[in-house]
C-alpha cells in the first residue's frame, strides 16, 4: 500500500488511498470507526464468524499468513471449511526447522490448497551473511534484527503488497506484548490493511482442543515440548512453568520475544535494522 490516510484526512484506509488499478474489485474501504465498531463486535464471538466476514467482505484480497504453529493451522482448518478456496501464505525463512517444511506438504495434502511461499531475497541474505556471519543472530540483538528483517519482515512486506487484510494466530495470552491486540485492527505498519486476528481471546487450551477435534495436521515439535515454533536456530524446548515463549531466542535478556511481524520491537528495532543493511558492501 502507497499511503496511509487519504490526503483529505478522511480517515478512510488502505484501499482508497490505493492507486486505481488496485481498487479494482476491491472491498476493503473501511474507516477507522467502522474498526473500532467491528472489533468490539467481534470479541466474545467465535473465531469461525470473524474468519467468515473478512473472507466475504474481501475474497482474493485477504490471505491466512502462517507459519504453521497451532493457531495457524487451526485458522487454515476454520477457514477451509468456510470456503475451501481460501489464500494460505507463509515467509520461508531458509532456517525452518525440517517439521515446519514436513507441516507445510501436509497442509497442503490434506486441504488441497497451494501455499503461497515467499522467501527473503536472495542478495540481501547474501550480503548479510557476508557481513555478519549466517548465525549472526547470537552475537547480539541488533543483529538479530537485522537477520529478522532479511529473513522474516521484508518478506512478508511483499506478501502484504496490494492485500486489503491479513489473517493471522495472534492470541492476547502468548506475552505481554500482544495482552491488548483486537480481533481487527488496522495495521499501520503495513499500509493502513485490515489485520485480523480470530483467536485473540482463545487460550493454548481451546487451540488444542480445536487441533484433537478436528484431527489437524501440527508441528511435531509440538511433542518434543516445544510451545513456540519459529525458525530453528531460534527456538528451543520450554521446561513445565516457564512461558510459552521463553523458547524463542532464548539466550537475550529483557528483549521482547517478537520478530518485528506482529508487535514492534522497541523503538527504533526494525528502523535501526534497516540502518544496519544499508550499509552492507
Ligand atoms: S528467528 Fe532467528 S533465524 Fe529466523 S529470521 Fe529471526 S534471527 Fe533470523
Amino acid at each position: 500500500m502507497d499511503q496511509v490516510r487519504d490526503s483529505a484526512g478522511t480517515g478512510r484506509v488502505a484501499v482508497d488511498a490505493a492507486p486505481p488499478e488496485r481498487q479494482n474489485g476491491s472491498r476493503g474501504a473501511l474507516d477507522g470507526l467502522e474498526v473500532e465498531l467491528l472489533a468490539g463486535r467481534f470479541d466474545g464471538t467465535e473465531p469461525q464468524s470473524v474468519i467468515r466476514w473478512a473472507l466475504e467482505r474481501f475474497g482474493r484480497r485477504v490471505v491466512i499468513c502462517t507459519s504453521f504453529q497451532a493457531d495457524g493451522v487451526v485458522i487454515v482448518d476454520m477457514a477451509w471449511r468456510l470456503d475451501p478456496r481460501v489464500r494460505v501464505a507463509t515467509i520461508d525463512t531458509g532456517r525452518l526447522p525440517a517439521e515446519t517444511y514436513e507441516l507445510m506438504d501436509q497442509v497442503r495434502e490434506r486441504y488441497g490448497i497451494p501455499v503461497e511461499v515467499f522467501t527473503p531475497d536472495a542478495r540481501a541474505v547474501e550480503q548479510m551473511v557476508r557481513q555478519h556471519g549466517v548465525n549472526l543472530f547470537y552475537r547480539d540483538l541488533t543483529k538479530r534484527r537485522i537477520c529478522c528483517e532479511v529473513r522474516k519482515a521484508a518478506p512478508l512486506r511483499r506478501m502484504l503488497d496490494g492485500l486489503d487484510a491479513w489473517i493471522v494466530g495472534l492470541r492476547r495470552d502468548q506475552a505481554d506484548t500482544r495482552s491488548r491486540i483486537r480481533k481487527v485492527e488496522v495495521d499501520w505498519v503495513h499500509g493502513g490493511i485490515l489485520k485480523v486476528s480470530p483467536l485473540a481471546d482463545w487460550t493454548e487450551e481451546e487451540v488444542w482442543g480445536y487441533i484433537r477435534a478436528h484431527d489437524v495436521p501440527y508441528n511435531k515439535l509440538y511433542d518434543q515440548g516445544y510451545r513456540s515454533i519459529g525458525c530453528a536456530p531460534c527456538t528451543r524446548t520450554v521446561a513445565a512453568g516457564e512461558d510459552p515463549r521463553a523458547g524463542r531466542w532464548w539466550w537475550e535478556k529483557d528483549a521482547p520475544k517478537e520478530c518485528g511481524l506482529h508487535c514492534a520491537i522497541e523503538a527504533g528495532g526494525a528502523r535501526r535494522a534497516r540502518a544496519g543493511l544499508s550499509r552492507f558492501p
